[in-house]
């Protein structure tokens, strides 16, 4: 379909040759009880790597860095053993020769085609930013069904297309800062020295993991935080400065970020007040009489949801909240603007 369509990938490839292993032991049962992790960091020179528990009957992955299966025949005892630190008795299950790629396609859509995932953009996976990435592009697509309906063609396809360009971006910035610290680039001989000697070579790759390895453990701000600071159906009008210049997705309100999440009670947030097609916040005593009689006269469906009870105005840094069906604010402010028609044209894509 990339072909299809004339897209291509662009980017780079064959950051590293990896293996991908899964093997079946006992042999690891009582080593790491103490310690149990999903993912343990291997920095020996033996198998720099990762590995995991991926059941609790035995079952394991490990991602062997730098191995190249092309090259020739590959010792799996061997490279299971430089990740155990002994002999393991270990069925190998599967291999999975894998290259981590850094592309991007030049464009992702023409007309009713659009490319998700895989097909639009590589990163390397650490860090989850590969499925879950793919998962993001199609998310929207899934809820915006109903605006298609609603709304008209015009609207959906603007942020559709906004909207995948930007995530693909983001997503491929996490990606490769990710990809720029593997184990193997944490080894130090010094570390595997006694421990009084090693103290100064194991704080060093702690310092080194902090710095380097944040947008990988850390990267919720990837998943909630995006933000859509150019797109020609969000409006930044009330505030009158770049959205990206407000305060932190986590606790307000931006305009082309998303909605914060708040428990208004038990099971009941404000994502869940989001209908299907435009919904009106009013956290505040704002009158939202003007949008209703707007989205009347404009021909937007639009529903109100009064949440004053829970005087989240302060909190959330806004009175009145547009939100779109994606959970998209596509404006906020003290009140409504003088032209509200106006402003729900313009989110509207009308
Ligand atoms: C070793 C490794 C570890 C990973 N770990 C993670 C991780 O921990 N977290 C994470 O989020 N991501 C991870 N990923 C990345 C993740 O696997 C991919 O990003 C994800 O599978 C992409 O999903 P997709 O549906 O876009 O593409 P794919 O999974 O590639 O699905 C595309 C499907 O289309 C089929 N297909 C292709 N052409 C045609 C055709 N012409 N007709 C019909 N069918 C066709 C293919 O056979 C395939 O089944 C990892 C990847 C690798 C290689």
């Amino acid at each position: 379909m990339r072909k299809a369509i004339g897209a291509n990938y662009i980017g780079s490839r064959s950051l590293t040759p990896n293996l991908g292993l899964v093997f079946q032991t006992h042999d690891l049962d009582n080593i790491l009880v103490e310690r149990p992790a999903v993912q343990y960091w291997l920095l020996n020179d033996e198998t720099p790597g990762l590995m995991g528990p991926i059941d609790l009957h035995g079952t394991w992955w490990l991602i062997a860095f730098g191995v190249d299966k092309a090259k020739g025949p590959v010792n799996t005892d061997a490279i299971i053993a430089g990740a155990a630190g002994k002999r393991l008795n270990a069925t190998v299950l599967s291999t999975d020769p894998w290259t981590a790629r850094m592309e991007l396609v030049d464009r992702s859509r023409d007309r009713r085609v659009f490319l998700l995932g895989d097909a639009a953009h590589l990163n390397p996976p650490f860090g989850g930013h590969g499925l879950n990435t793919g998962i993001g592009d199609a998310v929207p697509r899934v809820e915006n069904r109903g605006p298609v309906a609603g709304l008209g063609r015009r609207w959906v396809a603007r942020l559709l297309r906004v909207r995948t360009a930007a995530a693909a971006r983001t997503g491929h910035r996490g990606g490769r800062s990710n990809n720029a610290a593997l184990s193997s680039d944490l080894i130090r001989a010094a570390a595997d020295a006694p421990a009084a000697t090693a103290e100064t070579a194991r704080l060093q790759i702690s310092q080194t993991i902090h710095e380097m390895k944040a947008a990988e453990y850390f990267s919720l701000d990837l998943g909630l935080g995006h933000q859509y600071t150019n797109s020609p159906v969000i409006s930044d009008q009330e505030t009158g400065k770049p959205a990206a210049e407000q305060d932190t997705w986590a606790t307000k309100v931006r305009s082309g970020g998303r909605l914060p999440h708040v428990w208004l009670k038990p099971g009941f947030s404000t994502l869940h007040c989001v209908g299907t097609m435009f919904t009106l916040l009013g956290l505040g005593s704002a009158d939202t009489s003007p949008f209703e009689e707007a989205a009347d006269q404009v021909g937007v469906p639009l529903s109100t949801v009064d949440l004053r009870q829970y005087g989240l105005g302060a909190e959330l840094g806004a009175e009145l909240v547009l939100v779109r069906p994606d959970h998209l604010v596509a404006w906020h402010g003290a009140s409504a603007p003088a032209d509200t028609s106006a402003l729900l044209r313009h989110v509207a894509g009308l």
